[in-house]
């Protein structure tokens, strides 16, 4: 079989981390059957569907790496053949015109509400007579179209994940609207479960994988897709992804889009590895820091949970780290520079780029890290509170003092490692003190605090710009 799958976002927000990972999971199985991976946007919710989200979309799928075959299909392009599959549905006599009216079925909710029972349609105008349809029409009602359910049905399929999957026709909700309200000799603007079904159809999709929040609407698509007598694709359904509190992951959680992540300083290389542990256990033997291109080799449904995937922060910064740490020097300013730039900082030369990450990389978590981490090296630090404590001691003074007497003598665009150990070393013996007070002390004028990258180097970089000898001056 010719593996097609596909994604098919609603522009109607931007790229959310599950949608995301549904995308993964696509990508991976079409990269490992050696098919094709399609792209669809279900814009036909006009209202809320916007321009800017189907870019974010594009964006965020071309940033994770996840790359898609043929010009993306959009939905709304295809109105004119979604009607046509109703109208055969009609005709078909597998969907009829539905005239109750909102508050008739609000009524019908409440009396089932009050009777204990779960809210379904009752089919009531299954099997209007012409005459009955004519009243409505002329009383100027507009009908939804609906598809018959049968309470009988038994709806089954082998999912590539959960196994086998049986509903029941009762537990569909009645007969299913395809198509909004609209005049009686006109077909509405067809819905979601019914444009699915023709538009994988025709897209030829030969696995459908998505979350398992759709599992219903797949039992209700299997219906229209045998109405319709049309090949009925394979089903995957991949696990919810829950927050630290084990409910979905919802925008009151914070960061949900991708490119929120972005902005925050995650690499694109993390989140894909990230997404494709949510979920999808690594088989024994492969590290759990992979690249997702030699994943997809290895990648199959069978490793993918049922259950649902925990978000784990700890894990995504870890990860982040790890990416972090395997980048070149060269890649990680490339990375930092235009952060830098943002905050009009400019880099003296490469190669001085290139010390200044080299000394901070290993201890960045996100990308954006490496901003506050360089910020005193561009930016006259403020005092923390322990560089306050130790510039206020008297021998820090004598030991600033005695340090600046001799960098003036010292052409700071040559000062190097050694001048710099040299100088704690004299200052050491000359002010008769402990060599860590030393240290202490100059970290703390040069930088406002007792804790950062190592101090030779920060010192050879910040002397650079000179701006050793101009903040040590501030404490003597
Ligand atoms: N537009 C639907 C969604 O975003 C697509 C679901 C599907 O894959 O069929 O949830």
């Amino acid at each position: 079989m010719k593996v097609r799958v596909r994604l098919a976002p609603s522009p109607t927000g931007t790229l959310h981390l599950g949608t995301a990972r549904t995308a993964l999971f696509n990508w991976l199985f079409a990269k490992k059957e050696g098919g094709t991976f399609l792209l669809r946007i279900e814009d036909t919710d006009i209202e809320r569907s916007k321009e800017e989200y189907i870019k974010n979309i594009y964006d965020g799928l071309e940033w994770l790496g996840i790359n898609w075959d043929e010009s993306p299909t959009i939905q709304s392009e295809r109105v004119n053949e979604h009607k046509q599959i109703i109208k055969t549905l009609i005709d078909k006599g597998f969907a009829y015109k539905c005239y109750a009216s909102e508050s008739e079925l609000d009524e019908m909710r409440e009396t089932q509400k009050k009777n204990g029972l779960a809210p379904k349609y009752d089919n009531r105008h299954r099997n209007l007579t012409p005459e009955q349809e004519a009243e409505f029409i002329n009383a100027g009602r507009e009908p939804v179209i609906r598809f018959k359910i049968s309470n009988q049905k038994l709806i089954s399929w082998n999912d590539l994940i959960r196994g086998k999957m049986t509903w029941s026709g009762k537990d569909l909700g009645g007969d299913m609207v395809i198509a909004r309200r609209a005049p009686a000799d006109l077909i509405g603007d067809p819905l979601y479960n019914l444009v699915v079904v023709a538009d994988d159809s025709a897209m030829q999709i030969s696995h459908v994988i998505r979350g398992e929040d759709h599992l219903a609407n797949t039992a209700k698509q299997i219906l229209l897709y045998e109405a319709l007598d049309l090949n009925i694709p394979i089903f995957a359904h991949t696990p919810l992804i829950l927050n630290s509190e084990g409910k979905k992951l919802s925008k009151r959680d914070g960061v949900t889009s991708i490119s929120e992540f972005k902005k925050m300083g995650y690499t694109s290389e993390a989140m894909a590895n990230y997404m494709t542990l949510l979920g999808w256990s690594v088989p024994e033997g492969i590290n759990e820091r992979f690249k997702i291109s030699e994943i997809s080799e290895i990648f199959s449904f069978k490793k993918v949970n049922k259950a649902s995937a925990k978000f784990d922060w700890d894990k995504l910064n870890w990860l982040n780290s790890q990416v972090i740490n395997e980048m070149s020097a060269q890649t990680l300013l490339e990375n930092l520079d235009p952060l830098f730039k943002e905050n009009g900082w400019y880099l003296p030369n490469q190669e001085w780029g290139l010390h200044l990450v080299t000394l901070i990389g290993p201890s960045m978590v996100l990308i954006n890290d490496g901003i506050n981490q360089s910020k005193p090296f561009f930016e006259e630090p403020e005092l923390s509170n322990d560089g306050k404590k130790q510039l206020v001691i008297k021998e820090s003074k004598v030991i600033l003092k005695y340090i600046l007497e001799k960098l003036e003598n010292l052409d700071a665009a040559l000062f190097s490692k050694d001048d710099a150990v040299g100088l704690i070393k004299d200052a050491t013996k000359d002010c008769s003190v402990k060599k860590g007070l030393v240290m202490k002390s100059i970290r703390a004028a040069l930088f406002g605090t007792l804790n950062g990258p190592d101090l030779i180097q920060s010192w050879v970089l910040l002397s650079r710009f000179s701006k050793d000898r101009t903040r040590i001056s501030r404490f003597i």
